[in-house]
Parts: structure tokens; sequence; C-alpha cells
């Protein structure tokens, strides 16, 4: 009838999906209709597309490669290679191939399938390797850590592959048979009758979870789930600058993928603690530091902690309780980017509560002297008390 799908494409039997894609464009071209002015260009472009369908379609290539381009295009007729094989009855399967002509019982399934379900993507997905998921833990560290850039060990139990039977399930040299729910295909086919005829729907087939084929044992480390509980300590690289609530990405490092995927990764939240000094805004951090009364008057150097060490700082005469001071590039790195933020320093002035008697007299000296009448002898609560 036609020719081998492979042909058609000029592409090996065991070309990958993107190559046969690349023949399938090159092809579409030269065959165009639009394009083409060989008599039967519509024929071959047909063709062309079909093989592409076929072939790009990873359980439809399987089938087609385990039938044979003869028995396929027969079985295509019948509708048989969407069906699901077994229970599918009466739905123009395997039997009825070779029988030669006329069409399955119900029409061609596979277009309702394809108008229901739009085709081609994402069937025979179950079969394919797939990446493992990501998970998500958190790490709390200091701000200290956060300013410097710190490595963390973290300690993790998570999800890993049997050692013992390599993530399969089922111990090595297992006898093996052909999933007799699904016929070794690993998807199941349900039929349902709607007001618009019959429409097919796939599954995963639940014996074989898709495998398309059982095992006589199960491993007994894993319950056959071909994962086990791993206890790890990695050690994790937190750049400095990062700030509380962001997110880390250990590559590789989550769950094992399945069919010989790879693992995904772990995400690691940072959560960073609150300092007692200094508070944190994006890269700048903001820190309280208190002066006496006679530096605030007279001004004075003074020593301001940060979170590289102490720093000296010029308090001016005359500086109010309250007043801000920036200190340029003392405060945090920022994450991936150059140049640090600010250390905002405000003063607080602080009012002596434990005078002797010599500051005392020297404080009313100074009222005094500015015209104010302090009572020293008794100060407001002090006034309080006495009248209890
Ligand atoms: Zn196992």
């Amino acid at each position: 009838m036609s020719e081998d799908f492979y042909e058609v494409l000029g592409v090996s039997r065991d070309a990958s999906e993107e190559e046969i894609q690349q023949a399938y464009r090159e092809k579409a071209r030269e065959y165009h209709p639009d394009v083409s002015d060989e008599a039967d260009a519509e024929e071959k472009f047909k063709q062309v597309k079909k093989a592409k369908e076929v072939l790009t379609d990873e359980e439809q290539r399987q089938m087609y490669d385990r039938l044979g381009h003869d028995r396929y295009v027969e079985a295509d007729k019948h509708g048989a290679t969407d069906n699901g094989g077994a229970g599918a009855g009466g739905m123009g399967g395997m039997g009825g191939m070779g029988g030669g002509g006329g069409q399955g019982p119900f029409g061609d399934m596979s277009d309702i399938f394809e108008t229901f379900f739009g085709g081609g993507g994402g069937r025979g997905d179950s079969n394919r390797p797939r990446q493992g998921r990501d998970l998500r833990t958190t790490l709390e560290i200091d701000l200290e850590d956060a300013y410097r850039g710190v490595e963390k060990e973290l300690n993790v139990t998570r999800p890993d592959t049997c050692p013992d039977c390599d993530g399969k399930g089922h111990p090595p040299g297992t006898d093996s048979r052909q999933c007799p729910e699904c016929n070794g295909r690993g998807q199941t086919t349900t039929t349902q009758q709607t007001p618009m005829g019959r429409v097919q729907q796939r599954q995963t087939c639940r014996h074989c979870e898709g495998e398309g084929t059982v095992y006589e044992e199960t491993c007994s480390t894993c319950r056959g789930d071909g994962v086990v509980r791993e206890d790890a300590s990695l050690s994790v690289e937190v750049p400095a600058g990062i700030e509380d609530g962001q997110t880390l990405r250990m590559e590789l490092e989550g769950a094992p993928g399945e069919r010989g995927g790879p693992k995904g990764d772990l995400l690691i939240e940072v959560s960073v603690r609150d300092h007692p000094d200094f508070e944190r805004d994006g890269a700048d951090l903001h820190h309280q530091e208190p002066i006496s009364f006679p530096q605030a008057v007279f001004g004075d150097t003074i020593e301001v902690s940060t979170l590289d060490g102490a720093v000296e700082l010029d308090v001016p005469a005359g500086t109010q309780s309250g007043e801000t001071f920036r200190l340029s590039g003392k405060g945090m790195p920022r994450l991936r980017r150059r140049g640090d933020g600010d250390l905002y320093v405000q003063v607080q002035v602080v009012t002596p509560d434990d005078l002797n008697s010599e500051q005392k007299e020297a404080l009313e000296a100074f009222a005094e002297a500015g015209g104010e009448e302090v009572d020293v002898g008794q100060g407001f609560f002090e006034k309080i008390k006495d009248s209890f």
C-alpha cells in the first residue's frame, strides 16, 4: 500500500524524535502541494505527515515497530492502534487485524479520541523517564552568616532510589511476564457512551503501573516502591547578602526520578534570625547607640558596633536624641550585586537615673544657670511616693 514510515522520512529506525521532526520539516517543504510540481505531491505529503505523526508518538511508534508496516496500517484502519488491546473487546481490536478491509464496528475511534483529548501529545508519557519531584526544606541562619556568607551542613531525610533493587521495585533477575491487564501496553482504555457517541479514555494500567510488565517478586527493602528513606547530610553554600525568605536551589538533590529520569531539585528556604542589635531593611542596617547627655552637648567620637567589628563615629556638638547618622557601606552586602548597603546609627541620649550627690548639685547649678528652678531633693517619683 504505502512505504515504510522510516523510509518515507528517510531516517534510521533508531532516529530520535528530534531527527524525525527535522526530517519531517524538510520533506514537508519538499512535497507541499503548494510548492511541488510533482503529480503525486499531495499523496506524498500525506504520507510524510502520517509517518511523522506515528513516529513522534512514542506509543504509536512502539506499536509500529512491533507490528511492522503492513500490519500496523491494517490495524490502524480498524482503529485498533488507538485501542487498548485487552479489555477493548468488540472494538476491532487485534483480532481484526489482517482480516482485510472494512471499518471497525465503531468507525474511526482515533478521530473521536483526538477530538476530545487533543490527540498526539502526552499519550504514552507514562512510560517515559521522568524527573523526580523537587523537595523543600528550610534553613535558619544568623544575620552574621547572611553578612559573610556561610557554608552550612544541612541534614535531610528524603526519598532515595532503593539501593537493593536500583529503584525497580523487584530484585535483580526476578522473573517477569507481560502484564495480563494491558497486554504489555502500560495503558488501558475504557469506552464510554456519551450523547456524542462513544468516547475512549486511556489510563495508565494500574496493575503494572504503566510498565507493561509484572514481576514475580517484590523488593523487600522498598516493598516494591523502588524508593527508600535516606538521611543525607548536605553542604549548603549560603551566599553573602541572602535575605530572609529567599530560596536556594540545589540541583539534583531532590526526589529520585522515575524510569531512569534525573532527580528533582532541593529547594532550601533560608530564614534569617532577628539580631538583637541590628534591624535589616534590604541591604541597609539600622542600629541604636546610646550616648550621654554631655556627649550630646559637647560632641564626641564614639564607638559603634557593626557586623564587621567596631568603628568610630563623630557625634557633633549639640546632637539631639534620635538623630541618625549614616555609615556608608557598613550595611549588608547585596546578593550577587556589587556594593554594600549602609548602616544607619540612631543615637539615643540616655537620661541618667542614678546620679550621686555631686552630680545632682552640678546639674542643679546647670539648671539655675539657665534660669530654671529644679527641686533637686525631690524628684517626680519621690514626690508620688511621699503622697501615699
Ligand atoms: Zn527496592
